[in-house]
């Protein structure tokens, strides 16, 4: 339906026993947009981004995906995604057996499997002969890609990544950054990103959300923050990290 956004929260909000976490958050995410998530540590994100993708509950409050509540439905049954870090892949199999996991679990058959990893694979500009590679052979920028074409495998509908070039060297993260950003292009795909790098956020995003202490204190394009903080804390959080 036009006009509808894909992802919309409402009254979003979670608590750990008396300490709320999430207060209160309204977003909308629309179809195909890149959309960064970025705030101090502590400030809820990874928080949000597991709500997001079924790992915990609410404590009230309403997600929907294409008008439908999702936020009662397990995680396996959410036509969503996260993208971990590199480290999560599974170093005892090959590419090929990683990229076809998800595939795996919903019992598609070897054959399917085997096709879809390997266009996954052109997808990721990898080459072909990678699918029998270990993963303990591939380089660390190989493997986020591999880690990436994994979490495609099944076709989500949005992808959720939470910080996944935070453990990576300067250079590896700047080249995965135009990678991560090309993919979003090529792909269509709705991205959710968070990071802790506003500098990071800038450069990929179509909007930005920023983050503190539970909640959005803007939510814009990358300019209108840069031109147009709303508060002094935006203003200093952008100071800080220029
Ligand atoms: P961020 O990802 O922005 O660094 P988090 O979402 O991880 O922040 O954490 C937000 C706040 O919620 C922090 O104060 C954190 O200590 C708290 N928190 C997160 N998970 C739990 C949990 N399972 N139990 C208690 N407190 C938690
Ligand atoms: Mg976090």
């Amino acid at each position: 339906m036009s006009g509808q956004a894909l992802l919309r929260l409402q009254s979003i909000v979670k608590k750990f026993g008396d300490f709320t976490a999430l207060d209160n958050i309204d977003l909308e995410i629309n179809e195909g947009e890149f959309f960064t998530i970025v705030g101090p540590s502590g400030s809820g994100k990874s928080t949000l981004i597991r709500l997001l993708v079924g790992m915990d509950d609410v404590t009230s409050g309403q997600i929907l995906l294409n008008g439908d509540r999702i936020d009662q439905t397990p995680a396996n049954l959410r036509p969503t995604c996260m993208v971990f870090q590199s480290l999560a892949l599974f170093p005892h199999m090959s590419v090929g057996q990683n990229i076809e996991f998800p595939l795996k679990l919903r019992k598609e058959d070897p054959s399917a499997r085997r096709t879809r990893a390997l266009e996954l694979l052109d997808l990721l500009r990898l080459p072909r002969d990678y699918y029998d590679k270990r993963i303990s052979q591939c380089s660390g920028g190989e493997r986020q890609r591999v880690a990436l074409a994994r979490a495609l495998a099944f076709d989500p509908e949005i992808l959720f990544f939470d910080e996944p070039l935070s453990a990576l060297d300067y250079r590896l993260r700047k080249t995965l950054e135009k990678e991560l950003k090309d993919l979003h292009a090529r792909t269509g795909k709705t991205f959710v990103y968070i990071t802790h790098s506003l500098e990071e956020a800038m450069v990929m995003s179509d909007r930005i959300a920023i983050m503190k202490d539970g909640r959005f204190e803007q939510i814009a394009v990358a300019d209108e923050i840069y031109g147009r903080p709303v508060s002094r804390f935006v203003a200093e959080f952008m100071g800080e990290v220029n």
